[in-house]
Order: structure tokens, then C-alpha cells, then sequence
């Protein structure tokens, strides 16, 4: 699964308290992705990627 955030991150910190193995603010205070996706990781950035309140997260299976 490859896993992107589009520009529009808010930082409510959804992403990264679900998946923080995959997702983490960046330097900028916004959330970016650190690490590919791993199997046992999958549902959680679909999880996140369903509830972004802003719809910014991308993922192709
Ligand atoms: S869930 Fe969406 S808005 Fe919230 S921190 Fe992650 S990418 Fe940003």
C-alpha cells in the first residue's frame, strides 16, 4: 500500500495518534508520512485516511 497527505492538513492529530508508525508532524506542524506501509498497519491508515476531516490522506492498495 503506498499512503500520501495532499496539502489542506489542519494537524487535528487524527493520523497521527492512529498510525504513528506511519504518520507524525513534520517540522512544519503538519502531519507527513515517516515509513512505508506495513501489512499489519493497513487498516489503521485506512482508518485514518476514512475519518481526516479534511480528506487529505491518499492511499492506493
Ligand atoms: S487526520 Fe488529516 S487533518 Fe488530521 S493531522 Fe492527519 S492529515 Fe492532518
Amino acid at each position: 500500500m503506498k499512503v500520501m497527505i495532499e496539502e489542506g492538513c489542519i494537524a487535528c492529530g487524527l493520523c497521527t495518534a492512529t498510525c504513528p508508525e506511519v504518520f507524525a508532524f513534520g517540522d512544519d506542524g503538519l502531519a507527513c508520512v515517516i515509513a512505508s506501509v506495513e501489512k499489519e498497519n493497513e487498516n489503521e491508515v485506512k482508518t485514518a485516511a476514512e475519518n481526516c476531516p479534511v480528506s487529505v490522506i491518499e492511499y492506493e492498495e
